[in-house]
């Protein structure tokens, strides 16, 4: 391992081909590598797409968790972006974990993460997942119908059982409730099952829906778990653990923080003995990702750039094919229901982009044989954009790279990491330095 200086603004490497890697062309600017210049080395690869992950993002999003939710302990949901750079950093920062599968309980507990910071939060879980988690020790999982509760009594009757209730998640762009939670109405049965088999339940979880704008979603969902947990009392447990999910967003973080901070105090007054839990995913990881990708291709009327500026009725005018796309990092077009906004990142070899050039409407699609593979059916780009030139998106973290296809044979982008130069920059490469697992760290 190398000692850096820290006050460098240092990117590494581990995934980049031999060829990039360490090549004093590739520096940061404004967080995005220098696309244009690995573009300029005329390497093979050099016009692949990539993502540029600045970690100091997600430490200094952890900060803020902790600065708003300081009784909650955030258990990252890693299905949201497994990276293992990710997993890294927030293992050394002391986060737990959120894991679906064998796959990821594996990938956690490689990292050396104790089993009891991993909730196995899938209600609906394969025999042979529940007997291999109890096989790590990871005895701590959600359920929500009685046909689990079988399952669990013979797989691993010393789980530790959360009960999954559902929520109103009409406001979300994830509606998970289609597929998961048990209604109120069904609690007292299931919980009456529970002890009947013996089985312990120690609490109450629920998810308000992933990419969750409506705040108060989280009231009304802290106020029936507050229902739940005095149906537990009626069916003689005492419950110890409170589950509040996944669904924060970046943007209305702060707000949501202060309304389940209410709603804890309004339904859980006296809660010395109440252990409250989360399963952040999006939250840590969405604008810590940036993907830069190459315009491969390009249709455009003959006579170029003298083109109208669009069609009749807006019709786009150029289209432009990048080496991503939704079978690719784009998945979240189709998966997570987002829209993503491209900008330019390098023009004719510059990244001086005037703010003024002259703008075509334009579409731009990924590099499959499929029409289904489009990123922006319509955006304003400058007429002057050409084949080689680099288009950056933003916010390209959640729900992205971990469902990535080869489809059509094309590579899944790799990410080159850095730690920013701003605020959090020396903590995180500390942080990243005394991993659990720190011998992969280059
Ligand atoms: N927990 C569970 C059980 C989930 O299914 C999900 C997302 O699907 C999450 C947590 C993470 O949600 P988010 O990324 O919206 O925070």
């Amino acid at each position: 391992s190398h000692d850096r200086d820290d006050s460098a603004d240092d990117a590494f490497f581990p995934d980049l081909p031999p060829l990039l890697r360490g090549h004093p062309d590739i520096h940061l600017r404004n967080g995005v590598l220098t696309a244009a210049r690995l573009a300029a080395l005329h390497e093979p690869d050099a016009e692949k797409a990539y993502f540029v992950a600045d970690l100091s993002y997600i430490y200094n999003q952890h900060q803020r968790w902790q600065r708003c939710l300081p009784e909650v302990e955030p258990f990252y949901a890693i299905k949201c972006n497994p990276d293992p750079y990710v997993l890294r950093l927030l293992a050394a920062l002391g986060t737990g974990f959120d894991c679906a599968s064998n796959g990821e309980i594996a990938q956690v507990l490689s990292i050396g993460v104790a089993p009891e910071r991993i909730i196995f939060a899938n209600p609906c879980k394969a025999t042979s997942f529940i007997k291999n988690a109890a096989r790590s020790r990871v005895h701590m999982m959600t359920f929500d119908n009685a046909d689990e509760l079988y399952k669990v009594a013979r797989a691993n009757p010393a789980a530790q059982l959360v009960l999954r209730i559902l929520t109103d998640d009409s406001k979300s762009l994830c509606r998970l409730g289609l597929k998961f939670g048990a209604p109120l109405a069904s609690v007292p049965g299931l919980l009456a099952k529970a002890r009947e088999l013996g089985l312990d339940v120690v609490g109450i979880s629920f998810h308000v829906g992933s990419g969750c704008y409506d705040s108060s979603a989280f009231a009304d969902a802290v106020m029936r778990a507050r229902a739940a947990f005095d149906m537990g009392a009626a069916a003689g447990y005492a419950f110890r653990l409170l589950d509040v999910g996944g669904g924060f967003e970046e943007a209305t973080f702060e707000a949501t923080a202060a309304i389940l901070r209410d709603a804890l105090d309004r339904h859980f007054p006296d809660r010395a003995d109440l252990r409250i839990i989360a399963e952040p995913g999006r939250f840590y990881v969405a604008r810590a990702f940036t993907l830069a990708a190459n315009i491969i291709a390009r249709r455009a009327p003959l006579d170029g750039e003298h083109a109208a500026a669009s069609g009749a009725d807006g019709e786009p005018v150029v289209m432009y094919y990048i080496n991503d796309g939704v079978y690719g990092a784009f998945n979240c077009i189709l998966f997570d229901h987002q829209q993503v906004h491209p900008y330019v990142l390098a023009m004719g070899g510059s990244f001086h982009v005037p703010g003024n050039a002259p703008q075509s409407t334009s579409s731009v699609w990924g590099p499959t044989c499929d029409s289904i593979d489009c990123v922006c059916p319509v955006v304003a780009l400058p007429a002057a954009l050409q084949v080689g030139d680099w288009l950056a998106f933003a916010n390209m973290g959640a729900y992205t790279v971990c469902a990535a296809s080869q489809f059509n044979g094309f590579q899944v982008s790799a990410v080159v990491y850095t730690t920013g130069g701003g605020p959090g920059a020396q903590e995180t490469r500390h942080a990243l330095r005394t991993a659990a697992g720190e011998g992969a760290l280059k």
